[in-house]
């Protein structure tokens, strides 16, 4: 077993540039040459975690088992390498800072001036060299949030550059930056690159390899002059072209030789090429589908994707295996009317609403649900999206018209979703929900138990609100029924009607955990329920 070894992935230039999916990518290849790794991401903000931000901020806030709640690219990483990540996973500037603080409370630096060098850059480090001493993996990829030059990545930087120093050939750095193509002149510019490695040299860092996002394949002379002026070997500069799916990403990067110039780097033997054999199988299926499944995604943020980047992501899955193409069609809940419903899901072959907080867009949830309730359509409800189905059940077929989660209305006559105990003496916002993996019983005979084909189950969770068991009874004979509980609490996990084609709402969350080579059973009979529809 090698030392650990430490790559950290900076990015210059933009920033959406995708460093995650370039980490992700190098992990994927280092682990089918049989090493332990991990990634981890720093994020350079404030708050604690992404748990309190709007996704329209900060996209899709996703939860991993532990509990914790992460940034997006923690999904990525989960579902390339198909192992989990943990709170370690990701670190804020909100919680170095915290820590610090704490520390500083306790007096563990008694007598001392606290400083953001050595006290923020020394937490920085410790967290960062955690996962590879507690976890003992072979490699830990740590990916810096935010672009080289921001006043706050500073301190990450400064961090990277002492470890890198004090790792000698057990670290690596990894730069991305951005190739920009002018139409006008027909030509790919270097200069932002080479900007962006001179700012990482002032402060004190020389990337051992640069990886190059561009729309246009780069020539040898692009790569030399990019060598040369930033001092890497011209093998170790690599190109990024933009491709059709993430996931063909990693097969590039091993054609660029990316994993072997870390590993040589690193000092560590480069062996036989992996065949990457099961991911390439993935990507054929992707590609030769040819049929087409559509699904509506009702949400109300839907103007950006990346709030719901886990679901779409878990649908591709499914789909892929089962020999399909997905087209997802976004569709915004605030404005489904009971008029233009039928209008607006025509041509589905199946819903999936989404997951959420707050009133804004409910009505039009319920108006989705309502829809394809009564005419037969293959429909998913994640969280919110499950809770939509009950409260549509009870005001529609139990006849409670007023019938409502206590999140939307305080005060109504029927809470068929109402706040969970243990959540009504919360007051502080951050890191308090029901969050991480608990355990499901699932009933016999129902479409989850014949998904998953096993009794008992353990998901992902993020919610204060829950069914209100004191209507279990009237659900049962009004034909819905729980086909799923947590069987400490006898918490509803799901609910079914099962004289529906394929209805079923989760108040877990399923795309947490669907990856590449393990797409999730829930999303495996939604997609199969839509394509017999
Ligand atoms: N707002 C709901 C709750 O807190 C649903 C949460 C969710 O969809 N993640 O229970």
């Amino acid at each position: 077993m090698p030392e650990t070894r430490y790559v950290f992935v900076t990015g210059g230039v933009a920033s959406s540039l995708g460093k995650g999916i370039i980490s992700a990518s190098l992990a994927k290849l280092l682990q089918a040459r049989g090493y332990k790794v991990t990634i981890q991401k720093l994020d350079p903000y404030l708050n604690v975690d992404p748990g309190t931000l709007n996704p329209y901020e900060h996209g899709e806030c996703y939860v991993t088992e532990d509990g914790a709640e992460t940034d997006l690219d923690l999904g990525h990483y989960e579902r390339f390498l198909n192992v989990p990540t943990s709170q370690a996973n990701n670190v804020t500037t909100g919680r170095i800072y915290q820590n610090v603080i704490n520390k500083e409370r306790k007096g563990d630096y008694l007598g001392k001036t606290v400083q953001i060098i050595p006290h923020i850059t020394d937490e920085i480090k410790r967290n960062i060299k955690l996962l590879g001493s507690k976890h003992k993996y072979d490699f830990v990829i740590t990916e810096i949030g935010g672009t080289v030059g921001d006043i706050e990545s500073l301190p990450y930087v400064e961090a990277v550059r002492q470890l890198k120093w004090e790792l000698g050939n057990h670290a690596a750095v990894v730069h991305l930056t951005l190739v920009p193509y002018l139409n006008a002149s027909g030509e790919l510019k270097t200069k932002p690159t080479q900007h962006s490695v001179k700012q990482l040299l002032e402060n004190g860092i020389q990337p051992d390899v640069l990886v190059l996002r561009t729309e246009h394949e780069l020539s040898q002379d692009i790569r030399r002059k990019v060598a040369l002026f930033c001092n890497v070997d011209s093998k170790a500069v690599i190109q990024s072209i933009d491709v059709k799916t993430i996931y063909e990403v990693p097969v590039k990067m091993q054609e660029e030789g990316l994993d072997e110039i870390v590993l040589k780097k690193v000092d560590l033997p480069i062996d036989e090429k992996p065949a990457l054999k099961d991911w390439k199988g993935f990507l054929n299926k992707l590609h030769s589908a040819k049929e087409t499944v559509k699904i509506g995604l009702v949400g109300k943020y839907v103007e950006l994707a990346d709030a719901y980047k886990s679901i779409i992501e878990a649908l591709h899955h499914a789909g892929t295996y089962n020999d399909r193409k997905v087209k997802i069609e976004l569709i915004h809940s605030e404005e489904l009317t009971d008029k233009n419903i039928a209008d607006k899901l025509k041509g589905l072959n199946g819903v999936l609403v989404a997951p959420g907080f707050g009133h804004r867009g409910i009505e039009g949830k319920l108006t989705a649900v309502k829809y394809v309730r009564e005419n037969n359509i293959p429909f998913l409800g994640i969280c919110l999206g499950m809770q939509c189905a009950v409260i549509e059940y009870a005001r529609n077929v139990l006849n409670l018209k007023e019938a409502n989660s206590r999140e939307m209305n305080e005060r109504t006559s029927d809470a068929v979703i109402d706040l969970m105990e243990d959540q009504k003496n919360v007051t502080d916002m951050g890191g308090t929900m029901r969050l991480g993996a608990y355990d499901c019983n699932l009933k016999k005979g129902t479409k989850s138990f014949d998904a998953y084909g096993k009794p008992d189950v353990k998901e992902r969770h993020r919610h204060r609100y829950e069914f209100n068991n004191e209507y279990i009874d009237a659900y049962a004979k009004a034909g819905m029924q729980a086909a799923g509980c947590n069987p400490e609490t006898g918490l509803v996990e799901i609910m079914e009607i099962p004289a529906h084609k394929w209805f079923v709402g989760v108040q877990f969350h399923p795309e947490y955990s669907s990856t590449v080579l393990k797409p999730h059973p829930i999303f495996m009979a939604f997609i199969k329920a839509a394509i017999n529809e």
